[in-house]
């Protein structure tokens, strides 16, 4: 496959005005600015956009200030020796990623608080950087590692990215002021000492490739796309020093970029590696570089991926499994790799325009992106296994050593997570529709308005909910223009009416409306959302034999707390001669419940298969695995095993 041109744009100029995350030179498609997609407060996704800014916010910023990660920042820049230091070596990146989000924030919706806030922030930062633009309260001060010794697990070049992204949406949100000049300086910093001739290594979490393309991209500093290059390049050469239980393979340095075949070993590591090698790839024309990353998502999504989207089955190294390795109760799914997925798969989509990227995006923010935070947005899923065997504990107030309890947890001693779905909540406008030469593509559907490409579009859903949505055209642009919709891989019954005509079977894949548009025009898509039965591929062994309901792009799932008394969610069979039917935003399902003659002897094993009993039907509901254990702890299963 040959990279697509068909929209190129040089440097900076243009992209610095679109406050967007991915901002490729050349693509098929540019995604909309998070500024040109207002969500509707009482949407899915503005209510939970509104949640971020009103609560979720203030919540990291008052966790990090009480643990002392932002008390780490005044102590460099007093000078102090910290031969202790309270965070992890990469808690600086939480403070960064906290200011991505504000960043985008304050672009949707500016507010005189959070500017304050924000600038305060900076001014931390500011202070505790070095004269040669380093800047890390880990390493190289009084009491600290000197600077790159732990190129492994240190993860200063992973900060300096996640300080480099927020830069950068500093910058595409129209402010040149003192974080980016920050982030220039870091980045200047490391293509001083890490370029051709410097220091010939990568960073043990690649993080920094995906940052220096798109700074590069957004200041038109071609040296930082160099540097991504160099980083892609050197990975896989096994420099990385091989730690206890955590190989090669764990870091990506095992094979290089261009010649693997699936991703493997750390999920975010390979999930963030892979989106900057693609980044890497679009921006220098390497077909080769392209081919292999689009060869590892389509290996990746077809034999290593979960029902939700969620990638990750081993929790000792976070990482991938094998093939077919996709336990439901060990799953890990941390939700950092939802969005690292989402970051690769967004990638890929402005690449070439391919619905199957847009359908995983989907998969992947309803059912990743929307389980972690709570209907508050104070606490978070940290993992997001598809069964929970035991209640989880309440999680208290105190910092969650990684949440594997089945509850939401406010803060954890690794929180990563939090940061990442406040950026990636704050900027999800960027992701609900693209434009390219021949019109606007409506991707994600959410109640809001859209304003790009020349239309201004009012939609109005309860999706999903429900699947019709109402696209209405506030303003028009001149000339023929073509209006896209995605109909979902799992919508093979929807149909499209355009104005007063007759409702059209529409398959799945894009929907075109190519015509001279004028204000007042309507178009209605319906998606069927009624519930239906989604069995898995047998070779994964974890749920032979079991199967899923799903509605629209919601995975559902069955709670203790909905069973009858008496009953053991492990005992519920799934009885599938009848369908499921809609409920609220779920479904009721027909059950049967296995008595099981349990072996009790000295081992789980018998000589002879236990026999069972079954009830009389039951009739159980089924609710949206983002909402999980929302109503307190409980247990809980996505597939269910099959009964008569
Ligand atoms: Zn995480």
């Amino acid at each position: 496959m040959t990279l697509p041109t068909s929209i190129a744009h040089p440097l900076s100029d243009a992209a610095a005005a679109c406050a967007a995350p991915v901002r490729p030179t050349r693509s098929a498609i540019q995604g909309v600015a998070v500024t040109d997609v207002q969500l509707d407060a009482d949407g899915f996704w503005g209510r939970r956009q509104a949640i971020n800014s009103a609560a979720t916010l203030e919540h990291c910023l008052q966790w990090m200030e009480r643990l002392g990660w932002l008390e780490n920042f005044d102590r460099v820049a007093r000078g102090e020796a910290a031969p202790s230091r309270p965070g992890w070596q990469f808690s600086d990146s939480e403070v960064y990623k906290l200011l991505e989000a504000m960043a985008w924030d304050l672009a949707r919706t500016p507010d005189a608080g959070l500017e304050t806030t924000f600038d305060a922030l900076v001014d931390r930062i500011g202070a505790a950087q070095d004269d040669d633009g380093y800047l890390n309260t880990a390493f190289g001060h009084p009491g600290r590692p000197p600077r790159w010794s732990d190129l492994a697990m240190g993860h200063e070049l992973y900060n300096a990215g996640h300080l480099i992204q927020a830069g950068v949406a500093r910058f595409r949100t129209g402010h040149d002021d003192r974080l980016v000049e920050i982030a220039r300086r870091a980045a200047d910093q490391i293509c001083e000492e890490f370029g051709e001739g410097g220091l010939d290594a990568v960073c043990g979490h690649p993080e920094i490739e995906v940052a220096l393309v798109e700074s590069g991209r957004a200041l038109g500093e071609r040296r930082y796309l160099e540097q991504a290059r160099l980083f892609i390049d050197r990975r896989g050469r096994g420099t990385l020093p091989v730690r206890p239980l955590l190989s090669a393979e764990y870091f990506q340095d095992d094979v290089p970029v261009r010649e693997a075949t699936v991703l493997r070993g750390h999920a975010v590591r390979a999930l963030y590696l892979t989106a900057g090698a693609l980044d890497v790839a679009v921006e220098t024309d390497d077909d080769e570089l392209f081919d292999a990353v689009t060869r590892q998502w389509e290996h990746t999504v077809a034999r290593r991926t979960y029902l939700t989207g969620g990638m990750g089955s081993r929790h000792q190294d976070e990482g991938f499994g094998d093939d077919w390795e996709l336990p439901a109760d060990r799953a890990y799914c941390e939700t950092c790799a939802g969005v690292g997925s989402i970051m690769l798969a967004w990638r890929l989509y402005l690449a070439t325009g391919e619905v199957r990227y847009a359908d995983l995006i989907e998969r992947t923010l309803f059912n990743v992106v929307a389980t972690s935070p709570s209907a508050d947005g104070t606490a978070f899923f940290y993992a997001n296994p598809l069964q929970q065997r035991e209640p989880g504990a309440p999680a208290g107030d105190g910092v969650n050593k990684r949440a594997e309890g089945g509850i939401r947890a406010p803060w954890f001693d690794v929180s990563c997570c939090p940061t990442n779905v406040a950026r990636t909540l704050a900027s999800l406008g960027s992701y609900v529709a693209s434009v390219d030469t021949e019109g606007l593509a409506l991707l994600q559907y959410a109640a809001g308005e859209v304003r790009a490409g020349g239309f201004v579009l009012r939609i109005d859903t309860a999706y999903p909910a429900e699947g019709i949505v109402r696209v209405h055209v506030v303003e028009a642009p001149d000339g023929v223009r073509r209006l896209r919709l995605r109909i979902p891989s799992w919508a093979p019954d929807a149909s499209l009416r355009v104005g007063d005509g007759d409702p059209m079977r529409v398959e799945p894949g894009w929907a075109d409306v190519t015509r001279r548009f004028a204000a007042g025009d309507r178009v209605v898509l319906e998606l069927p959302t009624s519930p239906r039965f989604t069995w898995p591929d047998p070779r994964i062994d974890g749920v032979r034999d079991t199967v899923a309901v799903e509605r629209g792009p919601l995975v559902l799932c069955l709670e203790s707390t909905d069973l009858p008394d008496g009953i053991s969610l492990d005992d519920v069979r799934a009885v599938t001669s009848s369908a499921p039917v809609a409920h609220g935003d779920g479904a009721r399902l027909t059950a049967s419940v296995d008595a099981r003659e349990s072996i009790d002897g000295a081992l789980p094993y018998g000589s002879r298969r236990p026999s069972a009993a079954r009830t009389a039907p039951l009739d159980l509901a089924l609710v949206p695995y983002h909402r999980w254990a929302e109503r307190g702890p409980a247990t809980m299963r996505v597939f269910l095993p099959v009964g008569e």
